[in-house]
């Protein structure tokens, strides 16, 4: 950036507080205010209030009992003393001998501190305190205080603070109009009162961050998001795909071959679909549905104009396991109609891994299925029309974007394919439209019928035998069920030793029943052998990690034990239990659950057993959480809002949306002062 040169020094409280140049702290803005503008009569100070009052010291002495301490006595000056009893106290625990020798009898102070009640009277402890003149100026302004950190003081960040606001630009980035039609005041005025408020200001509002000063701030700060999601969004809109039509024929075969009828949220979101991809310009599209709602047909369907139009699809999924879960559902969708797909993922080696690479790279391979493997170098796909992302949060923005890059090149004009990705994390509306404002947004918002509704128990660990007693009946009963093990966040392998350990446990105190164990670690081929196992229901109970989580469908599985389920996040603990309930059999999840629980951890188990929609856990989980971290386990390298909020200033995004339009249409200029004032150094809120 042109004003922040990097052999400028940079002041040191600037550093300290975690800011690249002298200019960010015009935004590091108060907490909270001090009034010191006007003073308290001695007489008038009561207890539990914070005040600043001034007098002459009559006494001052250091005790040494109950503790080595400075206490000093104030009154009012004989002219002001009209209550000549007003007196108050002040008292220092730890001091230096300087503040001994500068608190003299006779000598004026001025202290700011809470009032309490002391043994002779009102005091203060360890207040603020300034040696004055009778006729010393008070403050004119608020005093701020502002968020710091350990050793950083007040006074320190005031004076840093105010020297960047002497040299800051603070001319207004919009065109005056616009501000004025929302009833917020210029940039300038906002800041110069956030930082120094007059003494009439509404302090309530200040506090509650509704004063229009703030308004101005979170305005611009939604606006500077919306600017540079909308923008990319344009850009995109620049870029050439394949316009791909047709498949209707080889769409109306698949269907009419499954044994069930689209839901009308599948029927919906396949026509959204259809239209951008029979577009010029590639889509961008989020497909969001809670668990089991059915996203693996849509994304089949959307392959099939690719296929049928000569092109190529990928679909890319975060874990082997669910890549391949997805590779056989679509194989066992599509290949009957003549279409050919190939499996890649890392752990696929030698002569097979060169038949995948060669099938692609000939074009041969219609569909290509995967992990990470699918954006390795090696991979070349000559012509790529459709790039789908399964779970598209557990991917980084960076993998998005280089399975994309794998696209259409060798034409005349590049072509960028088609992005569809698929969540099955909700995300809120009020996030969706803030941080998702590049996207067009897709979502299933109905389960295909024939679910049972899963019966959800929080236990406690204590009567796990009855648990396992229970499982036991149920299987024995002809169904099947998952044993969930508990999360090591700490260590992959303390994870894996823990599922053993389960195992081993369960199988002994199981005999009856055949198990199956599947973890992370395992070879991919072991791996399918009892998913293959579990599905053709040899195995009554599969003993896993949280590598379950996502993907895996297996209808006669209806019950599900999760170990130390306080140790998991709502996300998961809905996603998990998502596998269960898939058939016609009494289904249920039960949550066993351990000492310690933390507050949030009781609210989380509270919401996953009154909740199913995955919309609502959503709804809670951001409440619970906040949308940094709501959204921080799902996406990498997305400067947060500091100042607005989503949820709670949805009006200003509101407009925020329609300025961003406004200004990209006829204020090239505005926009590029406003990103560089609020995202300087290249910060960004792309959403791949
Ligand atoms: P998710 O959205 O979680 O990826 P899936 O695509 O795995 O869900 O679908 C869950 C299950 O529902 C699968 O067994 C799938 O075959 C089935 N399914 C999908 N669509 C329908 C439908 N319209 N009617 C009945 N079952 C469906
Ligand atoms: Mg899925």
């Amino acid at each position: 950036m042109a004003d922040a040169l990097p052999t400028q020094a940079v002041d040191p409280v600037t550093k300290r507080l975690g800011y690249a140049a002298d200019q960010d702290l015009v935004l590091h803005l108060p907490l909270r205010y001090e009034d010191e503008t006007r003073l308290t009569p001695l007489g008038e100070a009561r207890p539990g209030e914070t005040v600043t009052v001034e007098g002459v010291i009559v006494h001052a002495e250091v005790q040494p009992r109950p503790r080595r301490q400075l206490v000093i006595e104030l009154r009012e000056p004989p002219a002001a003393a009209l209550r000549p009893s007003a007196c108050l106290f002040a008292r220092w625990l730890h001091f230096y001998p300087s503040l001994v020798a500068q608190l003299k009898p006779g000598v004026r102070v001025r202290l700011h501190g809470e009032v309490r009640p002391g043994l002779f009277g009102a005091e203060m402890v360890h207040p603020r305190y300034r040696l004055v003149e009778a006729d010393t100026p008070l403050a004119q302004t608020l005093t701020p205080v502002y968020p710091s950190v350990a050793g950083l003081g007040q006074t320190a960040i005031r004076r840093a603070v105010e020297r960047a606001l002497r040299r800051a630009d603070l001319t207004d980035t919009l065109p005056a109009d616009i501000p004025r039609s929302l009833s917020l005041p210029a940039y300038a005025e906002a800041i110069e009162l956030l930082h120094r408020p007059p003494p009439d200001v509404d302090r309530l509002a200040l506090e509650t961050r509704t004063h229009p000063a703030w308004r101005r701030l979170k305005f611009d700060e939604l606006l500077a998001q919306q600017l540079s999601l909308r923008r990319h969004a344009r850009a995109r809109a620049a870029l050439s795909a394949p316009a791909l039509t047709g498949g209707e024929t080889l769409a109306r075969r698949l269907l009419e071959g499954l044994p069930f009828a689209l839901t009308g949220a599948q029927a919906r979101v396949w026509d959204e679909i259809r239209t951008d991809l029979a577009r010029s310009q590639p889509m961008h599209r989020l497909l969001q549905g809670d668990v089991g709602s059915g996203k693996t047909l849509v994304a089949a369907l959307a392959c099939l104009p690719a296929v049928a139009s000569g092109w190529q699809a990928a679909v890319m999924a975060p874990t082997e396991l669910l890549a391949e879960q997805l590779y056989l559902k679509l194989r066992e969708w599509l290949e009957p109609h003549g279409i050919r797909l190939v499996w890649l993922a890392a752990a696929l080696r030698g002569r097979a891994k060169q038949a995948a690479l060669e099938a692609i790279a000939a074009g041969e391979a219609q569909i290509a299925v995967g992990t990470h493997a699918l954006i390795q170098e090696a991979v070349t796909f000559p012509r790529l029309a459709l790039a789908i992302v399964d779970e598209q949060h557990r991917f980084g923005v960076e993998q998005r974007l280089r399975l994309r890059a794998k696209g259409a090149t060798p034409h005349p004009a590049p072509l960028t394919p088609h992005l569809l990705m698929m969540s099955a994390t909700p995300i809120p509306r009020s996030l969706a439209m803030s941080y998702y404002a590049d996207l067009d947004v897709s979502t299933l918002d109905e389960l295909p019928p024939g679910r049972t509704p899963v019966a959800t128990k929080v236990i406690h660990h204590a009567r796990r035998a009855e648990v396992i007693a229970r499982l036991r009946d149920y299987c024995l009963a002809g169904a099947q069920a998952y044993w969930v093990c508990p999360l090591v966040e700490e260590s992959e392998k303390l994870q894996l030793k823990a599922a053993e350990a389960a195992y081993a446990e369960l199988t002994a105190a199981l005999p009856d029943l055949r198990l199956g164990l599947v973890h992370g670690r395992m070879k991919a081929a072991e791996k399918t052998a009892v998913m293959e196992a579990f599905k053709a229901g040899e195995i009554h109970l599969l003993v896993a990690t949280t590598v379950i989580e996502v993907g895996v469908d297996v209808p006669n599985a209806g019950l599900m034990v999760i170990e130390h389920a306080e140790r998991m996040g709502l996300a998961q603990l809905h996603q998990l239990r998502g596998r269960v309930g898939r058939g016609r059999r009494e289904s249920a999840c039960i949550l066993l659950y351990a000492e310690p629980l933390s507050a949030t951890a009781r609210q989380r188990l509270r919401i996953i057993r009154s909740h199913t929609d995955g919309f609502v856990i959503a709804r809670e989980d951001l409440r619970l959480r906040g949308p940094g971290e709501f959204m921080g386990a799902r996406q990498s390298g997305t400067p947060w809002l500091r100042f607005a909020s989503p949820e709670l200033d949805g009006d200003l995004l509101e407009a925020a949306r329609q300025v961003a339009e406004r200004l990209l249409d006829r204020h090239a200029a505005a926009v590029d002062r406003h990103l560089a004032r609020w995202l300087p150094r290249g910060l960004d809120y792309l959403q791949v």
